[in-house]
C-alpha cells in the first residue's frame, strides 16, 4: 500500500503557503464528523495522521501530506465545515482560497467527499462536488459508517446515491460504501485514489 508511507507535510491558509503545483494530488472533503479522519487514517494504514487536521487553528487550513520517497504526490485534508461561528471577513478569505484552489491548482487530480451513510449529499457536499465537476476532475464519494447499517440499508443508501449522483453530475461521479471501523471498502477506496495520484 503505497499510501502508507503519507506523512505529514504543511498547512496552508493562502496560496503562497501551498507546495509547488507541479504534481498530483487528491483533496479529501467532508462535513465535521462525517468519518473524513477515520477514512483518511484507514487508506493510509495510519492511527493518528488525520489528527494533525484537528488540531485548533487549523480548521481553515488546507493540509498537506507527502507520499515518500516521490516529493510531488499529495493528499489534501480540506477542513471539515461547522465552522459557522468563524468571523464574516475570514469565512470570506477562506471562500476564496478554497474557490481559487479548485479552480487552478493543476496538480488536483480528483476529489474524495467522505459523507455518513445516514446523511449523504448535505448542501456541503454537493458544494464540493460541484467544484470538482466544474473542473472536470473526477469526484469519489464514500459512504462511510457503512458498520452502522445492515446490508440490505447498505445496498439501498448506496443505489439511492448512485442513482442521484450520476442524474446530478454524470459518470465522473463514482460512490462506493466505506467504514474505517470495520475497514470494508478500504482497499477499493485505496485503488481510487492510487489511480489518480499515478502511484
Ligand atoms: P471527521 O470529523 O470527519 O474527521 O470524523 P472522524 O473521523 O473524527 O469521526 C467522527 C466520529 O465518527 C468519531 O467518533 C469516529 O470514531 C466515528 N467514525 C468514523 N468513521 C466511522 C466508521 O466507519 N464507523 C463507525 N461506526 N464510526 C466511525
Amino acid at each position: 500500500n503505497p499510501l502508507a508511507r503519507a506523512q505529514y507535510l504543511l498547512a496552508a491558509h493562502n496560496f503562497r503557503q501551498l507546495p509547488p503545483d507541479g504534481g498530483f494530488e487528491v483533496a479529501f472533503a467532508g462535513r465535521s464528523n462525517a468519518g473524513k479522519s477515520s477514512a483518511l487514517n484507514a487508506l493510509c494504514q495510519q492511527n493518528a495522521l488525520a489528527r494533525v487536521s484537528k488540531t485548533p487553528g487549523r480548521t481553515q487550513q488546507l493540509v498537506f501530506f507527502e507520499i515518500p520517497p516521490s516529493t510531488d504526490r499529495f493528499l489534501v485534508d480540506l477542513p471539515g465545515y461547522g465552522y459557522a461561528k468563524v468571523p464574516q471577513d475570514l469565512q470570506a478569505h477562506w471562500q476564496a482560497f478554497l474557490d481559487g484552489y479548485f479552480g487552478s491548482r493543476q496538480a488536483l487530480r480528483g476529489l474524495v467527499v467522505v459523507m455518513d451513510i445516514r446523511h449523504p449529499l448535505k448542501d456541503y457536499d454537493r458544494q464540493m462536488l460541484r467544484y470538482a465537476v466544474e473542473r472536470g476532475l473526477p469526484a469519489h464519494a464514500l459512504l462511510t459508517k457503512a458498520d452502522k447499517l445492515s446490508r440490505g440499508a447498505q445496498g439501498n443508501a448506496l443505489l439511492a446515491v448512485r442513482k442521484e449522483l450520476s442524474s446530478a453530475y454524470g459518470d465522473t461521479v463514482s460512490v462506493q460504501t466505506f467504514s474505517g471501523e470495520s475497514k470494508l471498502g478500504v482497499e477499493e477506496a485505496r485503488a481510487v485514489v492510487a489511480r489518480w495520484l499515478e502511484l
